[in-house]
């Protein structure tokens, strides 16, 4: 069986030129507002390679910082910039501090302008049709599948993990597709038992090692979207070396799905700009 290690950064590369292309033959920059609250020392690692990122194919970007007390400065600026003309994509850096209220936020960004699809429009749409943005990691997992052609009709997918910006997403993505979708979360028993049945196997969990050479089916495409920091270097949440050998396909971690979605970040904000354009 000819088996692959999937290269997120090849993929990501060849989406992030069709961005820059696009954006070159409008002649305007879309603006792309990442909205960041609390002291979070990775969310900043993340905001600024996301600014990086958009520059290079011609984006403005630019990071609002909050501290954790000034929830109120945080809304005025984002009913602010849902309406700002020049602005044309809002992205919320996540964890949020406790002190603010999420769901809130989640209600207040413009649906037209939440690049990142967290709105409870957006995520409603998501489930019930046509969304206006699907959340990037997501249509990053998707977009990665197909490039490989997949065929998914009548596939067993596994999902591990649930969270509303990730596993519920892809679970519903992969039911789209025709799969016969499996989704297991932390109350799971017998992980195993669910894994050793996905010809796609999506992890999400956030649990490095979660996932051994014997839970996999052999030939199974497994997409791994974990990121765990251990010792200064970042793991899925399979064992790769373990697991690499059963599988037919695998996005390796570092190199994988975090690649992809950054270029998604920037594909969803040029929808946003089309959007802003062509009067949504
Ligand atoms: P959350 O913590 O919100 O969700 C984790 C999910 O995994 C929960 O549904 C949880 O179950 C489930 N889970 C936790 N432990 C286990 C376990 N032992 N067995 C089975 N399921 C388990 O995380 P996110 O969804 O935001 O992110 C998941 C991972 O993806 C993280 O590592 C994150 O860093 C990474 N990530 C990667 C991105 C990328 O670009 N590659 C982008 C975004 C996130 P329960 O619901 O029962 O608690």
């Amino acid at each position: 069986m000819n088996r692959m290690i999937i290269d997120g950064k090849e993929i990501s590369k060849k989406i992030r030129e069709e961005v820059k292309r696009e954006i070159r033959e409008f002649g305007y920059k879309p603006r792309l507002a990442i909205l960041m609250a609390g002291n979070d020392e990775s969310s900043k690692v993340y905001a600024n390679s996301k600014v990086k990122a958009c520059k290079n194919v011609g984006i403005e970007a630019e990071i609002y910082y909050f501290s954790e007390n000034e929830e109120s400065k945080f809304f005025d600026i984002l009913k602010f910039l849902n309406e700002d003309k020049n602005t044309h994509g809002i992205m919320i850096e996540m964890p949020l501090p406790k002190s603010f209220n999420a769901e809130l936020v989640y209600d207040t960004i413009n649906p037209y302008k939440d690049v990142d699809g967290i709105s409870n429009y957006n995520m409603g749409k998501l489930f019930a049709g046509k969304p206006l943005f699907i959340p990037c990691t997501p249509k990053a997992i998707l977009y990665i599948l197909e490039s490989i052609n997949t065929q998914f009709v009548g596939k067993h997918a596994v999902v591990v993990g649930r969270s509303n910006i990730l596993g519920k997403p892809v679970a519903k993505l992969l039911l789209d597709k025709n799969c016969t979708v499996t989704v297991c979360h932390s109350k799971t028993k017998d992980l195993a038992y669910y894994t050793k049945q996905a010809d796609i196997l999506v992890l999400a969990a956030g649990k490095m090692n979660l996932v051994k050479g014997d839970m996999i089916k052999e030939g199974a495409i497994l997409i791994d979207a974990g990121i765990n920091v251990y010792q200064n270097n970042i793991y899925g949440d399979a064992d790769f070396e373990k697991v690499k050998d059963r599988c037919s396909s695998i996005t390796p971690v570092p190199g994988g799905v975090g690649p992809v979605t950054t270029a998604m970040i920037l594909k969803n904000t040029l929808e946003a700009f089309k959007y802003a354009i062509e009067g949504a």
